[in-house]
């Protein structure tokens, strides 16, 4: 079903899809952290993230909101529309933690008033700078249009995510999102890209205020593997075949 190798990322590979317009997102174990210093794997991780981030992508298409997934293929492996990466990464925050409280002097754990959506400029080797929405228009990387639709869905994918891991016991305190411009018939529009899953989000147990999510790599907490599984489980996810390497049709 896979075409030739497009392009590989930290976390995962890009194949050319089976039918024109479509790509195959294969999901690796391979964890980096800190701009990519830091490296290392995470055993089943790509599995749990792949089927994950299915989950998400389908309930946010439910609700209206237009993404990239068309289906998974297998553990590994989703197919998704081929769209033009829109240069920016969208940070939405509830609480803070990570960069935003060394830039602003906040405690870890601070709860944020409102919802803040934060923009950065999508270049590693720049360490994907935080930009003002003028910067994306003065350089051209999105035009009003697209930042004002990208703005409205991520409100409500926020809105969404947060109730969704509120209901098994999840705190959502701050994920990323990335858009991409799908081209059809009717002309270019701004859908959902990427994904959605414990390495773009950071998750912290209602009741324990323990780490559910890439934190505990960054961090060196241990439990790595058992965290992702178990935010997976919780979504009634885990698959119950265990995380076998399997990359046959499902
Ligand atoms: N994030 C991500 N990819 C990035 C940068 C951030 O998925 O390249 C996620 C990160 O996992 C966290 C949120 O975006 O859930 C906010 O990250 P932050 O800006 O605090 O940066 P970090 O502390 O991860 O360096």
């Amino acid at each position: 079903m896979r075409g030739k190798q497009l392009y590989e990322g930290k976390a995962k590979v890009l194949f050319e899809g089976p039918e024109a317009g479509t790509i195959i997102q294969y999901f690796k174990d391979d964890a980096t952290a800190f701009n990519a210093q830091k490296k290392g794997t995470i055993n089943g991780k790509g599995v749990i993230n792949n089927v994950i981030s299915e989950l998400i992508m389908l309930r946010l298409t439910e609700l209206g909101i237009p993404t990239h997934f068309i289906r998974r293929i297998n553990m590994r492996e989703q197919l998704v529309r081929s769209v033009e990466i829109v240069p920016l990464e969208v940070v939405v925050r509830n609480v803070a933690a990570g960069s935003i409280c060394k830039r602003l002097g906040l405690e870890e754990g601070d709860m944020l008033d409102e919802s803040l959506v934060e923009f950065c400029y999508k270049d590693d080797e720049l360490g994907d700078p935080l930009i003002a929405q003028e910067h994306a228009l003065a350089f051209g990387w999105a035009d009003e249009e697209e930042l004002d639709d990208i703005v409205h869905y991520t409100h409500r994918i926020n809105d969404f995510l947060r109730g969704l891991f509120f209901g098994i016991g999840l705190r959502l305190v701050d994920f990323k999102l990335e858009f991409g411009r799908l081209e059809t018939e009717e002309g270019t529009m701004i859908v959902l890209a990427d994904e959605i899953s414990p390495d773009s989000c950071r998750l912290w147990d209602v009741e324990t205020n323990e780490k559910m999510d890439k934190d505990r790599f960054r961090r060196d907490l241990g439990g790595i593997e058992e965290a992702y599984q178990e935010v997976a489980r919780r979504l009634g996810v885990l698959p119950k075949s265990g995380l076998q390497e399997d990359t046959t049709e499902d």
